[in-house]
């Protein structure tokens, strides 16, 4: 309920969650079109937007989206191009790693087909465009419940107030409390798996090379970082990584050797350990009547590809050019007619990667000799089809099937 005697603020466009995604359709939108008022809501308060110690893999077509947002100029300087990617499958006691597939990629002539960037440089770029654009920010605060009306949708924020508005965009992140106000459902698992995080400094440089080793527990990622460092995304069985996390340095460092191997020369740890919990969730509907999701609110997927935050980057793209365009032809941004549009364009892409990241985790996260002989002769196979590697990339890309225009670096 209201505050009794509050002015309710009025908006075309509520997005709860100031994450990457969230923030990035608030920029989308106001880029487009300075008249439309657009609110954020988000918990955070804005002394911890730089303290997520991950690095994104953000694609080709993604970075074409931040720069038509006007921040890539702006976290360039730290991110690292892709130059090649290498996977090799082994158990952890063999001695050699053999490489079974290889990506050189750009997407076009001096276009990688993707950069590191680290998560700590992105938030805070977005926050600072967002305000200079006049987003509006309603932080540190929740929302924590929503009703729509035929003309509108009132959200209640956690401090009793409520704001108004023709849409309401779920950016809540994968365990969104909004989806499932909204009541829709999900198909979710769990993998038993959680990816550990932290970064390494090394003696040799890496050249822009990402490797991703197969290896019984998981996906072992090493991702190239600006300088002589990298990013590790490693899987294991959640009680290992728990163990490994809290553990002691010492005895982290030697598991990172046995997985790292010495091609870089020495390696050490170069920023905290984290271990986030990995499961698939995707959501059976996008859209309601003045609701939308984005982002991992709408799905979340195993980082084995680094696809979860390029999806929700084009989940924006796609949002943002439907909203825009409504508005240009004078409809209710807050109608099904509308968002089933931006519903049908993003459904499949996002099921058809979570299916495929599923698979691909289940597929190398094992140790059965038969399994193993046949993934080996697949990546093989591949590696001797160019046609079929430049799918690949295409795909790794962000560009494959039909784009928004963002992410083809064209203005909506
Ligand atoms: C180990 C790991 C590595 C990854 N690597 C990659 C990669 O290389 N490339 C890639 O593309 N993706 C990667 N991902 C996936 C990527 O991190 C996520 O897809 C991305 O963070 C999702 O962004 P989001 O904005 O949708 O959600 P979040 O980042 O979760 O943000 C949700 C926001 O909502 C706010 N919020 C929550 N509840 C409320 C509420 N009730 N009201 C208002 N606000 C609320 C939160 O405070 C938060 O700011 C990785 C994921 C993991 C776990």
């Amino acid at each position: 309920m209201a505050k009794p005697n509050t002015p309710q603020r009025v908006f075309d466009v509520v997005i709860a969650g100031g994450g990457y995604v969230g923030m990035s359709l608030s920029l989308a939108l106001k880029t487009a079109d300075r008249e439309m008022s657009v609110a954020v809501i988000d918990p955070k308060p804005m002394s911890i937007l730089d303290k997520d110690p991950r690095a994104s893999a953000i694609a080709a077509a993604a970075s074409r989206l931040l720069d038509q947002l006007g921040i890539w100029e702006g976290i360039y300087s730290s991110a690292q191009p892709v130059n090649e990617m290498i996977v090799t499958d082994s158990r952890l006691r063999d001695v050699v790693r053999p490489v079974f597939l290889t990506f050189d990629g750009e997407v076009t002539d001096g276009e990688p087909f993707a950069h590191m960037v680290p998560n700590g440089v992105m938030l805070p770029a977005l926050y600072e465009k967002a305000a200079a654009l006049g987003v509006d920010f309603i932080a540190p605060d929740s929302a924590t419940t929503f009703k729509s009306s035929p003309d509108d949708v009132s959200i209640t924020l956690s401090n009793g107030e409520s704001v108004t508005a023709k849409l309401l965009v779920a950016a809540d992140g994968v365990r969104s409390r909004l989806r499932d106000l909204a009541g829709i459902k999900t198909v979710h698992w769990d993998y038993g798996q959680s990816g550990i995080v932290t970064t390494v400094r090394h003696e040799r440089p890496h050249g822009g090379r990402a490797e991703e080793h197969f290896l019984p527990a998981g996906p072992f990622a090493v991702l190239p970082l600006a300088g002589n460092r990298s990013s590790l995304v490693w899987t294991e069985k959640t009680l290992d990584a728990e163990r490994l996390v809290r553990g002691d340095e010492f005895t982290f460092e030697i598991e990172l050797e046995r997985r790292f191997g010495h091609h870089l020369g020495k390696v050490e740890l170069d920023g905290a350990r984290h271990a986030y919990p990995l499961g698939l969730r995707l959501a059976r509907d996008f859209v309601k009547h003045r609701f939308a999701l984005v982002g991992d609110a709408a799905h979340g997927i195993h980082p084995i590809a680094g696809q979860g935050l390029n999806l929700g980057f084009k989940d924006i793209a796609a949002l943002a050019e439907v909203l825009v365009e409504a508005r240009r032809l004078g409809q209710d941004l807050g109608t099904l007619d509308v968002l089933e549009r931006y519903e049908k364009w993003r459904r499949f892409d996002t099921f058809q990667m979570g299916v495929v990241t599923d698979v691909l985790n289940r597929l190398f996260s094992n140790d059965l000799s038969v399994v193993r002989a046949v993934r080996d002769f697949g990546l093989g196979l591949v590696d001797r089809m160019p046609s079929l590697k430049s799918r690949f990339i295409s795909e790794a890309a962000g560009l494959a099937g039909p784009t928004p225009r963002l992410l083809l670096g064209e203005a909506i």
